[in-house]
Formats: C-alpha cells, structure tokens, sequence
C-alpha cells in the first residue's frame, strides 16, 4: 500500500472566538454596577487587577461567555481522552458514514518511551532504540490493517464494520467548542506533567490561542497556578 501517511503531531486551529478580557470585566460589575455600554473598550490597569481578584477568589462565572471553537485532527487515542471534558461540544468526522483516511499516529524518535514508577506516579524516560521499534511496529500494524479494511470494503462489507480492523493510532478529526473557564480547566489538567504527552501538545496549541484572546485572564490563571476553576 502506498498511499499511507504517518504523523506525529496533534493538529489544533482556530475556528471562531466571542469574547474578550473586557468582557469578563463587563460580566463581573454587572453585579454593582449594571450593563455596561461598551464591552470592547481597552482594559485599564484597574480591569486586570479585577480579573485577577476574580481569579484568585474563585470567582468563575464570569470567565463563561467567552467562547472557542476548534478544529483537531488527532489519532483515535487522543480524542478519546479529549472527550471526557463533558463540558465541551464535539463534533466528530464518522466511521460508519465516511470512508477513513489513511493517516495513523507514529511516535517520533524523541517520544519519551520507558515508563518508570507507579500508576499515579509514572515518569518517563526517552529511549531511542525502543522508539524505532514502536516506529516499525505501528508502521506494519498500519499497512496491514489498512489493507484489511480496504479488502472487506472492496467485499461490500458496511463501513462500520470494516472500520473495527483499524488502530486506535488512526487520524479522526473533530470541533471542540467550550467556553474560556472550561478551556483553562482543561489546560490545567492537560497541560500538566501527567498528561499524555500527545494531549500536552495539542494543550500547548490550545493555551497559544487562549493567551491571544484573553491575556490578562490568561495571565491571571498563570499568576494563580494554573489550577482548575
Ligand atoms: C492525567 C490524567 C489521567 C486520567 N486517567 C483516567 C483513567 O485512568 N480513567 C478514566 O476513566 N479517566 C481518566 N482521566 C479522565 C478524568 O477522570 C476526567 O474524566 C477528564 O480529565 C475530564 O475532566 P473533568 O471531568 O474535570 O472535565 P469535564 O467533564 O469537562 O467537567 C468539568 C467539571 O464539571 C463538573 N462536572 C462535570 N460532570 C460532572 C458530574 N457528572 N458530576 C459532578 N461534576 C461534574 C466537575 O466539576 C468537572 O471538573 C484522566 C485524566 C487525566 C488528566
């Protein structure tokens, strides 16, 4: 089979964003104050000290109106644990309605590859050689499977079925859309150390464009530990 494609990256673009650091302000003193006229105006010196007061207490509501939707392209593994944050929106290409794409998940050679300790406490060390092993391993597992689930379809077997010879290191894509307090929760648990390192990198993608929109919130969630909210 010629026509595979190996890939070892997690793809994440912007799609659509609503909201700004102004508006989180906004959203907070309709409380004392009422709606404000304009919710675009440039943040003062004294808006950030309010975000990161919100920040610091806790104070998360107002961190909901701002909105991101983005496009992912990711093998099957990592849009898996993706879409256990219940609290976005997903919409996923399907199995059962459209022929896949031969594009699976290959580790690259600095993948770090030994995992060393306990469940809850593992580390993980690179190891060169056992990379290119997982390297050829994924590579074989994919020609065949690929050529498996090209013979049962050619057969007339429904796609759905045909799609059960593929590996979990398959390329799906995906919209996520969530709101800012949900992005930063998820950040705070898929950016950190424990994370899968392939969710790490599609977090590091998600934080750039986070940061972009919504700096001072940003800054403010970064001073406070990053933590969930
Ligand atoms: C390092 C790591 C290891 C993991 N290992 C495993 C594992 O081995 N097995 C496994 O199954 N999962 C595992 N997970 C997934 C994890 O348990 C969560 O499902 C996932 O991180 C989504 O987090 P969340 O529930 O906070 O997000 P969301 O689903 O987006 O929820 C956001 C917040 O909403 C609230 N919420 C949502 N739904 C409910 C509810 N039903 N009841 C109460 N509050 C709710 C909670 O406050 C929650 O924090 C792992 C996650 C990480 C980061």
């Amino acid at each position: 089979v010629t026509d595979i494609e190996f890939r070892s990256d997690v793809s994440v673009s912007e799609v659509q964003q609503t909201g700004s650091d102004s508006l989180v302000v906004a959203a907070a003193r309709v409380s004392t104050r009422g709606l404000a006229e304009d919710v675009s105006e440039p943040l003062s010196a004294r808006d950030a000290g309010l975000i990161g007061f919100l920040m610091w207490n806790r104070h998360a509501s107002p961190f909901e109106h701002g909105s991101l939707t983005v496009a992912v392209e990711a093998p099957i593994f990592v849009a898996r644990e993706w879409m256990r944050h219940r609290t976005q929106s997903f919409n996923e290409e399907s199995g059962r309605y459209r022929e896949l794409k031969p594009v699976f998940y290959s580790p690259e050679i600095t993948r770090p590859m030994v995992q060393v300790g306990k469940p809850g406490a593992y580390t993980f060390e690179p190891a060169e050689v056992l990379a290119s092993d997982a390297e050829l391993a994924v590579a074989e597992v994919a020609r065949h499977s690929w050529a498996w689930y090209q013979d049962l379809l050619s057969y007339g077997v429904a796609k759905e079925v045909a799609r059960n010879v593929l590996p979990l290191a398959t390329y799906t894509s995906f919209y996520a859309t969530a709101n800012l307090r949900n992005w930063l929760n998820f950040l705070s648990l898929r950016s950190a150390p424990d994370a899968l390192y392939e969710i790490r990198q599609a977090a590091v993608e998600v934080e750039h464009i986070v940061q972009a929109h919504w700096p001072a919130s940003y800054a403010a969630w970064v001073d406070n530990g990053r933590g969930q909210l």
